[in-house]
């Protein structure tokens, strides 16, 4: 907001802009933050609309990528999923353990006690700070009885000022992790991502968001803000954010190999939309040195119709094995068919072909190599 309040005074293009106007930059900091929030996305689609009209954007062509930006939060802010939840196990086991203590304590007391059941309600479920208020609650009836109990008074004082406090920590942790791995405490809508932006160069991850944008005719189009660091799960939450505002697709997606997974491409052919998205062997496959190099690759052993079957470069069959499923994090299923050799032994070019013991096998994603092959073709 100082900025702009000081390019309002100094810069002649801002001046015309602004119609003379001189904010002070609380006002403008006002207006950001408090009038824009809850119009922007309005305000951002009506001018599409209205480029729509001019005819300066089509909408047939869509020019996705993304980069990340470094949130306004501390370095070492960071609190990590794994940590929280090895913390979290081991403070688990802590309390098992005092309730144990506890309840053989009063078994070698021999003092009857009706609902002698502390070290059951650890038994099973997690125990969570439910729990452990629920564990108070029954050792405040039994110090009733028994007020010059120590070892009651000795847990209650350490579930109440240790293990209650830092269970709560770790489930308020865990809220705000969600999906996530990380987040910053500084600024907890933050995730720790790799930046482009390296100048320390020791690869330090830092507290920010992956910012996608989709522009035509050097207009920007859709934008969205993104806490998981990789762009490929970014794809379809973008476009939905996208066919919200504008009720449609657009036609065509032109994006780069960052986004180029079985999952998108099925994704978008289910909606109509062309593909020009590139995938991460695109740009191997085309080098004149990629069949050379590789002259037993799964691609050079060549399909079969009708009888399910690949032959290799030696002429040998490869007959179907077996069929598996690889469920994507965003939980798309992708189908992977085996195929096994009937005999590779006294292969002349085995060693090339295969390290393993056995009659070499390959992978084979039918849709995914389809999808590719789509792709291929329009670029
Ligand atoms: S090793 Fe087996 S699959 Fe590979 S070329 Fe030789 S016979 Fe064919």
């Amino acid at each position: 907001s100082r900025q702009i309040a000081k390019a309002l005074r100094e810069n002649v293009n801002f001046m015309w802009l602004s119609g003379m106007n001189r904010p002070d930059f609380r006002t403008i900091n006002r207006f950001r933050g408090k009038v824009m929030k809850a119009v922007i996305n309005e305000v951002f689609y009506g001018i599409i609309d209205q480029l729509l009209e001019m005819g300066m954007i089509d909408l047939q062509s869509y020019f996705m990528d993304g980069t990340k930006i470094e949130a306004n939060a501390n370095k070492y802010s960071f609190v990590w999923k794994k940590s929280t939840q090895t913390y979290k196990a081991r403070l688990q086991e802590k309390v098992k353990a005092l309730l144990e203590q506890i309840d053989e304590l009063e078994a070698e007391e021999e003092k009857e006690y009706e609902d002698r059941d502390l070290n059951e309600m650890g038994e099973g479920k997690e125990i969570d700070s439910e729990k452990l208020n629920e564990v108070m609650e029954k050792i405040n009836q039994r110090l009733k009885n028994d007020t010059d109990n120590k070892d009651l008074k000795a847990a209650k004082k350490q579930i109440e000022k240790d293990f209650l406090p830092r269970m709560k920590k770790y489930e308020a942790y865990e809220d705000i992790l969600g999906e996530r791995n990380s987040f910053s405490k500084t600024d907890p809508d933050a995730t720790f991502m790799r930046m482009k932006e390296d100048h320390m160069k020791n690869g330090q991850l830092k507290a920010g968001y992956n910012i996608q944008v989709g522009t035509q005719n050097q207009f920007i189009l859709g934008y969205s803000l993104h806490q998981r660091p990789g762009d490929t799960l970014c794809l379809q939450e973008h476009l939905e954010k996208f066919y919200a505002n504008m009720g449609l697709y657009p036609q065509n997606v032109i994006a780069d190999a960052g986004y180029g997974s079985e999952e998108n491409y099925a994704w978008m052919e289910k909606r109509g939309i062309e593909a020009y998205v590139k995938y991460n062997s695109f740009h191997y496959e085309r080098k004149p040195s990629y069949k050379k190099k590789n002259p037993y690759r799964a691609d050079a052993f060549v399909y079969q119709e009708g009888e399910d079957e690949y032959e290799c470069p030696q002429g040998k069959r490869l007959r179907f094995e077996k069929e598996g499923i690889r469920r994507t994090e965003g939980g798309y299923e992708s189908k992977r068919k085996i195929y096994r050799c009937v005999d590779c032994s006294g292969c002349p070019v085995r060693g090339e072909c295969t390290k393993g013991k056995g009659n070499r096998q390959i992978t084979v994603g039918a849709e995914l190599e389809r999808y590719r092959r789509t792709a291929s073709e329009r670029l």
